[in-house]
């Protein structure tokens, strides 16, 4: 059976070339970079050419790019760093109810350790308003951290108008790129960021390698001590494969985007309107226009996500209930009770996430099979409501 993968916001498939491009790296090239004899400067050379790639996929310099293990590390060394960081007069950090728990965590972290935190409501389309940012604006505010785009329903926040606000306070400002990086524009000056993070894996890259930009003068405490590796700001070896599969995953995105995001726009499009023809009770989650190329999520009242998953699993396709991090926990999606929907809907909601290798025939094949999957999921539910209710009161 042909697999039908829509779950390219949990991770991408590495790109044959990125792999061709890191295998010398496991064997021919495999000194360390930081050794000065012709193996280790080798390495060096490809470290900085990758690193030097990613940077321009953000308009950065080269020097304002940390490699780090990934997506949770950036986001982990961006908010602890600011937290901790020497010169750090506040306490104070505003960021929004709808990040990733990579965002969240760190945060939760930091408010058990003295340090408060505004966790910033969003609109029923997912949108957060610079005005709330503004008005959340204490003089102990140290940083303003805002996603780029949301992972579960495709958002694309403001983040021009609440750069400025952050600009204007002089108040260090993060954004999460995670879903936006290679897939949309993204330059850090029109922004106005001063940090951002991005992964490898969610671009066609290796898993376990991103990348966090520090904006030159922005001062971060390190937590990985050690080597001097990445100007002293995180130590260890670098992974030189993953970094040049990083390397090479960047510069064919970054060639591919302006066809690519228009492809898959056109696919969400008519994915999107062939599922609200097709499905009557289907409402669409995340804002209707300021959105990611890629990301359909749908309610569709009066079923249970997990068991439409199964149900399209069995006919060889692959989509998720939201983020992937909490799909074998029953919690209804954070995100989506931020935008407005009960606990009941949220668990009534479907995230397709199309990508690179997606089809036509792809799409035209989900939209054949799911209106039988979701009446055949909801005969199910009702079947397991009923043995519910006959085994509470027997
Ligand atoms: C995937 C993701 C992360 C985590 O990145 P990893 O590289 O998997 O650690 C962080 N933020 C967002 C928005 C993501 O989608």
């Amino acid at each position: 059976m042909n697999r039908i993968y829509l779950d390219h916001a949990a991770t991408t498939p590495t790109h044959p070339e990125v792999v061709k491009a890191m295998l010398p790296y496991f064997t021919d090239v495999f000194g360390n970079p930081s050794t000065l004899y012709a193996y280790g400067q080798e390495a060096r050379k490809a470290v900085e050419e990758a690193r030097s790639k990613v940077a321009s996929l953000i308009n950065a310099l080269s020097e304002e790019i940390v490699f780090t293990s990934g997506g949770t590390e950036a986001d982990n060394f961006a908010i602890k760093g600011v937290g901790y960081a020497d010169e750090n007069e506040g306490n104070h950090i505003i960021t929004t109810a709808i990040e990733h728990h990579a965002v969240l965590e760190p945060c939760k972290f930091l408010e058990k350790r003295g340090f408060t935190a505004t966790y910033l409501p969003v609109d029923k389309y997912g949108l957060v308003d610079p005005q709330d940012v503004k008005k959340a604006i204490t003089d102990k505010t140290i940083l303003i951290s805002v996603m780029h785009a949301n992972n579960e329903v495709g958002t694309i926040e403001p983040i021009v108008a609440i750069g400025k606000i952050a600009r204007e306070r002089g108040i260090i400002f993060h954004t999460d790129a995670v879903q936006t990086a290679g897939h949309i524009p993204v330059n850090v000056a029109e922004l106005g960021v001063d940090l951002l993070s991005i992964s490898a894996h969610k671009l066609y890259g290796p898993k376990g390698i991103g990348a966090l930009y520090i904006k030159k003068g922005t001062r971060l405490a390190s937590f990985i001590h050690g080597g001097e590796q990445e100007r002293r700001q995180r130590a260890g070896t670098e992974n030189t494969p993953a970094i040049v599969g990083f390397g090479k995953a960047v510069e064919i995105v970054a060639e591919e985007m302006t066809d690519e995001r228009t492809r898959l726009s056109h696919l969400r499009d008519k994915f999107t309107k062939g599922l609200v023809k097709q499905i009557e009770q289907i409402q669409l989650n995340g804002h209707p226009t300021e959105r990611l190329p890629n990301n359909v999520n749908v309610t569709i009242d009066g079923t249970r996500a997990n068991l439409v998953l199964l149900n399209l699993e069995v006919e060889g396709i692959y989509a998720s209930t939201g983020s992937a991090c909490s799909s074998s926990n029953p919690e209804p999606s954070h995100v989506l009770l931020a935008l407005g929907l009960s606990p009941e809907q949220a668990r009534s909601s479907l995230r397709f996430t199309l990508g690179r290798g997606t089809t036509e025939d792809d799409i035209e094949r989900v939209l054949e099979v799911l209106p039988h999957i979701i009446d055949k999921a909801m005969v199910m539910s009702e079947l397991l409501e009923g043995l519910a209710r006959r085994s509470k009161c027997c």
